[in-house]
C-alpha cells in the first residue's frame, strides 16, 4: 500500500510506473527485516539536502553489514532523474531503500554482495502546521547495543510504529519517546526542539535516536542567525517549563507543536522562525550551506 497516489520506482535499471514489487518471498529483507531507507523531499523546485540523504542511506546500509550496489552520487542522480520525470514543480517524498537479499533458513546473518536498490517516488503534499499534537509514549528507544540505532533501518520503525499507533489512539498526532536512560529522545517520526527564555533546547546526540539532517540544519540555521541552541540531556521535566515545542524531519521540515498533552502551546514564535529560515534556507538552492556548516559544526 502507498502514502501517494502517484508513485514512480526504479529497480533493476529502470522506471516503472506505480508500487512496483521489488522484493520476493525469500529475500533476506521479507522475512528478517533488513531493509534500511532514507527520505527526502522536492517542493517548490527544491531539494534541499538531497546530497546528505544520498550519503545516509550508504552508511544505513554498512552499518547493517550490507555492501551498497551504487554509490551516494548514483543515488542522488537517479532521484534527480525521479524528478524530472514528475516534473520540477511538483510537491514528492524520495525514498532510497536497500535491502539484503539472499537468505538461508537456519543463517540469518547478510550476504554482504547481495543487496538490493530501489527508489520509490511519490506525490506527498506538505503538512500545514497548526493541528499537530503531542504526548508522551509508554514505548522507549534502544541503546545501540541492543538494535541497530546507526543505520536508519526499517526494523527500528516496528517500535517507532506502535509509539505512533499509541498516540493516535490517545488522540495525538505523535509522541514524545524516552531512552533507556529516562531522557528524551524524539518522537516517532522526527526530532524534537523546545524553547525556554528564548534559548533553544534540543536532545544531545547519545546513539538512541536518529540525528536527523534537517535536526543538523535547524541547529545550523538558528545559530547563524543569532539563536542560542543548547544540545543537552533532556527529561520530560524539561518539556512541562517548555514555552514551545517543534519538531523536525523530512517529512514536513519544520512543525510547530500546537498542543502539548492537554496545553494549548499558543503562537509558535521560535518554531515560525525555524520554519522562515528553512524555508530561506531552502529556497535560496543551498547557497549557505558553507555558512551553516561552519556554525552547525556538526554536518
Ligand atoms: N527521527 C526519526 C525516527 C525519523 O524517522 C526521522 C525522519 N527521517 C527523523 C528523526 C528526522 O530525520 P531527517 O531530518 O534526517 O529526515
Amino acid at each position: 500500500m502507498a502514502v501517494g497516489k502517484e508513485i514512480l520506482t526504479w529497480y533493476e535499471g529502470a522506471w516503472h510506473e506505480g508500487s512496483a514489487p521489488i522484493i520476493t518471498a525469500s529475500d533476506h529483507a521479507a522475512w528478517l527485516g533488513s531493509t534500511v531507507f532514507d527520505g527526502a523531499r522536492q517542493f517548490e523546485g527544491v531539494r534541499p539536502d538531497l546530497d546528505l540523504h544520498s550519503a545516509r542511506i550508504i552508511r544505513s546500509a554498512e552499518a547493517m553489514g550490507m555492501i551498497p550496489p551504487v554509490d551516494a552520487a548514483t543515488v542522488q542522480g537517479l532521484m534527480e532523474e525521479g524528478c524530472a520525470r514528475f516534473g520540477v514543480d511538483r510537491v514528492l517524498y524520495l525514498r532510497p531503500m536497500m535491502w539484503s537479499r539472499d537468505s538461508a533458513p537456519g543463517i540469518i546473518d547478510v550476504v554482504p554482495e547481495n543487496t538490493g536498490f530501489s527508489i520509490c517516488i511519490e506525490a506527498l503534499d506538505m503538512p500545514a502546521p497548526g493541528g499537530f499534537s503531542l504526548t508522551v509514549s509508554p514505548f522507549c528507544r534502544p541503546r545501540p547495543d541492543m538494535a541497530v540505532t546507526e543505520a536508519k533501518a526499517g526494523a527500528l520503525y516496528a517500535n517507532n510504529a506502535r509509539i505512533m499507533a499509541d498516540a493516535r489512539k490517545r488522540g495525538f498526532s505523535n509522541a514524545l519517546s524516552l531512552d533507556v536512560e529516562g531522557f528524551v529522545a524524539e518522537t516517532a517520526s522526527t526530532n524534537v526542539f523546545m524553547v525556554r527564555d528564548g534559548v533553544v533546547f534540543t536532545p544531545v546526540p547519545n546513539g538512541m535516536f536518529l540525528n536527523g539532517i534537517t535536526r543538523q540544519r535547524i541547529i545550523g540555521l538558528l545559530r547563524a542567525d543569532g539563536v542560542e541552541v543548547i544540545e543537552a540531556s533532556l527529561t520530560l521535566e524539561d518539556f512541562e517549563s517548555a514555552e514551545e515545542i517543534f519538531v523536525t524531519g523530512n517529512i514536513a521540515k519544520v512543525m510547530p507543536v500546537a498542543r502539548y498533552k492537554d496545553r494549548d502551546m499558543g503562537a509558535p514564535r521560535m518554531g515560525q522562525r525555524a520554519r522562515d529560515l528553512y524555508w530561506d534556507y531552502a529556497l535560496s538552492g543551498g547557497e549557505t550551506v558553507e555558512a551553516v556548516r561552519k556554525s552547525a559544526g556538526a554536518l
